[in-house]
C-alpha cells in the first residue's frame, strides 16, 4: 500500500494542525522532513512515543512540531502512522503537507485512513460509518448513537442475528442432505420460532432508526402555504438568518431554497417553497408545481396559514395536499387579531401551533410539536442504532427475506428452497458489517468521508 498523507484537522485556523502520514514508508517519510531536538530519528523511537523538533521543506525550517509515532498494527489504520502536530494556521499545515508529499507520500483520498482501518480489520464497515456520523453529530443524542455504533453495538447485534441464521441454515443443510436420518431430524416449529426471534430483533433495529433518524440523518421537510402566509419569515426564524428573501409582494419566493437546520435535537432538511396558489405567471407556476412535488417527497410538511385573514381556497387546497402526509399546521401572525372565520377553520387540524414568525413567539411550542410529531422521545438510547439509510436497507432486506421464509415454511415449501433465501438474508446483514460488501459499496461508503479522516 502506498504511503498516504493529509491534513487531519479542520481547514480553519486553530491552535494545532495535524498532518497524518500512514503506510509502509510513513516513518521514513517523516524522518525525511522532521529533525528532533534530541537528534533521535523517528525510526529509532518506540510506538506511542513523541519527539519535539522542526519540520523542513527544501532544507528550510517551516515550524516547530511534535512527531507522534504509532507502530503497526497498533494505530488507527493498522499501518505505521506518524502524526506531525504543528501550529494550526492553514498555510503552515499546507506547507508541512507539501514537505511530506515531496518526501514521497501521496495525498490521501477522502476517508482513506478509515478505509485502511477497515481493510486492515481494525473496524467493520458499520463502525467506520459511525466515525463520519460522530464527526457530523450536531446534538447529544446523535453523538451518543454514533459513539454506540463506533463501539460496535450495531455490529454485535447484527453478528448475533447472523449467527442464529447461520445455525438454522446449517441445520437445514444437514437435514436436506440426509432427510431420513433420525439423528438430524428438524423441528419446523422451533426453526420458525428462531426465525421470528431474528425478525423481532431486526424490527427493533429498524424502528429505532426510524425514531432516531430525525437527529441522525435529518428529515426532509417542506414549508408551504399560500403567498404571504409567512413561509420565508418562518424559514428565516428557523435558520436564524436571512436565507430567503422576504417581501410583501405576493409570489416572490419563486423557487425552492434548501437548508439543514437543527431544531432542538432534530435536524430538518428544510425547503421553503413557492406559495401554493393558482397563478397565471409562467415562472411562478413552475415553482408551484415544484412545491407540490416537494410535498410528495417530503417526510414532514410545515403548512403555514395566515390567521389574520379568512381562509380561502388556497388554504383549503393546502389542507387537501397535506392530508396524506405527516404535517404540522402553523397558524402564523398570532401578533395580529385572529380572523373569526379562521377560528372555525382551525378546528380540523390534529397537530397545530400558533406562532408569530415575525416576533418569534410560539417558537418553543413549534419545536416541541416537531419533536412530538417525529416521535423522537420513542428513540431508545439502549437499543443499538443503525445510523444511515445504507445500514437500514441492509437490515430491511434481510428482515423481508426472513418474513418470506416464515410464510413459506408455514405454507409447506421445502426446506432446501427456504434455505437459499436464508443465505440471502445472511449476505444482506454481512453487507452491513462489510464482511460481504462489494468493492463498489465500500468505495461509496468512504467517498462520503472528509479528507484526512
Ligand atoms: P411568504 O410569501 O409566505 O414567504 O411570506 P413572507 O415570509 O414573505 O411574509 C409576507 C409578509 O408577512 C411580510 O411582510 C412579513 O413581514 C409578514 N409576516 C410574516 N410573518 C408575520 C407574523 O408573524 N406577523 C406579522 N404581523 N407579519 C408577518
Amino acid at each position: 500500500m502506498k504511503t498516504i498523507a493529509a491534513i487531519s484537522t479542520s481547514a480553519a485556523s486553530g491552535g494545532i494542525g495535524i498532518v497524518r502520514i500512514s503506510g509502509d514508508d510513513a516513518i521514513a517519510t517523516a524522518d525525511a522532513v522532521f529533525r528532533s531536538k534530541s537528534g533521535k530519528k523517528i525510526s529509532e523511537m518506540k510506538g506511542y512515543t513523541a519527539a519535539l523538533g522542526e519540520v523542513y521543506l527544501d532544507g528550510n525550517p517551516i515550524d516547530t512540531a511534535v512527531a507522534l509515532l504509532f507502530r503497526a498494527p497498533k494505530s488507527y489504520t493498522g499501518e505505521d502512522v506518524v502524526e506531525l502536530s504543528v501550529h494550526g494556521g492553514s498555510f503552515v499545515t499546507k506547507k508541512v503537507l507539501r514537505a511530506v508529499l515531496s518526501a514521497g507520500a501521496v495525498t490521501a483520498e477522502p476517508g482513506e485512513f478509515t478505509k485502511r482501518a477497515f481493510l486492515n480489520g481494525k473496524m467493520d464497515l458499520s463502525a467506520a460509518e459511525s466515525v463520519m456520523s460522530l464527526i457530523s453529530a450536531s446534538g447529544d443524542r446523535a453523538l451518543k448513537a454514533s459513539k454506540q455504533a463506533l463501539d460496535g453495538n450495531v455490529s454485535r447485534e447484527t453478528n448475533e442475528i447472523c449467527e442464529t441464521l447461520i445455525n438454522i441454515s446449517a441445520a437445514m443443510a444437514i437435514w436436506t442432505d440426509s432427510p431420513d436420518d433420525e439423528m438430524f431430524e428438524i423441528d419446523t416449529e422451533n426453526v420458525t420460532k428462531r426465525l421470528e426471534n431474528a425478525v423481532n430483533r431486526m424490527e427493533k433495529l429498524l424502528v429505532n432508526f426510524d425514531n432516531g433518524r430525525a437527529f441522525l440523518d435529518g428529515i426532509p421537510t417542506v414549508i408551504c402555504g399560500k403567498p404571504n402566509a409567512g413561509k420565508s419569515t418562518l424559514m428565516n426564524l428557523l435558520t436564524g438568518f436571512d436565507r430567503s428573501i422576504v417581501t410583501d409582494v405576493a409570489g416572490t419566493t419563486r423557487d425552492i431554497v434548501e437548508e439543514t437546520v437543527r431544531v432542538g435535537d432534530v435536524l430538518l432538511r428544510l425547503s421553503d417553497t413557492a406559495g401554493i396558489h393558482d397563478t397565471g405567471d409562467k415562472v411562478e407556476s413552475i415553482g408551484v408545481q415544484r412545491a407540490i412535488r416537494k410535498i410528495e417527497s417530503s417526510e414532514l410538511v410545515i403548512a403555514v396559514f395566515d390567521t389574520s385573514e379568512a381562509p380561502d381556497e388556497n388554504d383549503e387546497k393546502l389542507v387537501e395536499y397535506c392530508k396524506n402526509h405527516r404535517y404540522i399546521a402553523v397558524f402564523n401572525k398570532s401578533d395580529k387579531p385572529k380572523n373569526e372565520v379562521f377560528q372555525s377553520f382551525q378546528q380540523s387540524f390534529e397537530h397545530f401551533v400558533e406562532i408569530s414568525a415575525k416576533d418569534g413567539s410560539g417558537f418553543d411550542e413549534l419545536k416541541r410539536k416537531i419533536e412530538n410529531v417525529l416521535k423522537i422521545d420513542q428513540f431508545d438510547d439502549n437499543t443499538p442504532t443503525l445510523i444511515n439509510e445504507r445500514q437500514y436497507s441492509c437490515v430491511l432486506r434481510a428482515k423481508e427475506i426472513i418474513d418470506g421464509c416464515i410464510d413459506a415454511i408455514s405454507a409447506g415449501v421445502t426446506l432446501d428452497a427456504v434455505n437459499s433465501d436464508i443465505d440471502r438474508a445472511i449476505n444482506s446483514l454481512a453487507e452491513l458489517t462489510g464482511q460481504k460488501a462489494t468493492e463498489t459499496v465500500v468505495s461509496e461508503v468512504f467517498a462520503k468521508f472528509c479528507v484526512g479522516k
